[in-house]
């Protein structure tokens, strides 16, 4: 039997027999595994710790025929915060999803392994997490290949100033001889903070501030354009928005 050393995180788990988990982990060398954890729904089982959605563990791992399975872990992050906050949790759970619908099962990608783990440690200290949605959102994007043009018209190629919109469909801005139907107009300001999102870093961007129309804006356009490149509905979009309906309910 081979066995592998490799770190991960855990990006989701279903029930398997009476007492096993198969999880999803993500890893920088393999990309996507699923494996088993026997015996992780008992108490006191060592793999317990290292099963928890988001968890991120150095892993040894079996190789089997089928599906490999999980023979030690040691804790590196745990984020419990995640686990503790249901808005954290709903964000989390979208981060998951977004990334596995985006990236092929077996696919190595050491860059998308560093970019997912700095955002989960910013998921846990960032308040603004809807500004951490957006960003997450279109660098994914641009990681995977998918950047949207957002220098100057996607279609013409000319520079854009005003008169601004953008097609999801076609992948960028467009100028206003160029605008189809189908493409929304966003103000200067939304297209500065798209500029500022595609290029900046995380450390750069985390004390942004967006006033309340360029927040809506920012969510339409992104949410449109991921709709175009991926090819499922995201079930976790309504869990976030269920969430946030809660939260404004109970004056959170
Ligand atoms: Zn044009």
């Amino acid at each position: 039997m081979a066995l592998y050393k490799t770190d991960a995180i855990v990006l989701g788990h279903r029930n398997l027999g009476e007492a096993d988990k198969i999880l999803t982990l993500f890893s920088p060398d393999r990309g996507k595994i699923h494996a088993v954890a026997r015996g992780v729904r008992r108490p006191r089982n060592p793999i317990l710790a290292g099963s928890q959605l988001f968890s991120y563990s150095k892993f040894l791992i079996v190789e089997g025929r089928n599906l490999d399975s999980i023979s030690q872990c040691e804790i590196k992050e745990s984020f419990y915060k995640i686990r503790q906050n249901l808005e954290s949790m709903a964000y989390g759970l979208y981060f998951a999803e977004l990334l596995r619908a985006s990236t092929p099962v077996e696919d190595k990608n050491r860059e998308l392994f560093r970019f997912f783990l700095k955002t989960m440690y910013l998921l846990q200290e960032m308040e603004d997490k809807e500004i951490l949605s957006r960003i997450y959102e279109i660098k994914l994007m641009a990681i995977q290949g998918f950047a949207p043009e957002v220098f100057v018209c996607v279609n013409c190629g000319r520079k854009v100033s005003d008169k601004i919109s953008f097609s999801p469909a076609m992948g960028g801005i467009l100028c206003h001889d160029c605008k189809k139907q189908g493409a929304v107009s966003i103000t200067p300001d939304t297209l500065s903070v798209l500029q500022k999102m595609l290029t900046m870093t995380y450390e750069e961007l985390k004390d942004i501030t967006l006033n309340k129309y360029t927040r809506e804006q920012l969510s339409e356009i992104l949410s449109l354009f991921i709709s175009h490149q991926i090819d499922r509905k995201l079930k976790t979009v309504e869990f976030i928005k269920d969430v946030k309906k809660l939260n404004i309910k109970s004056g959170l």
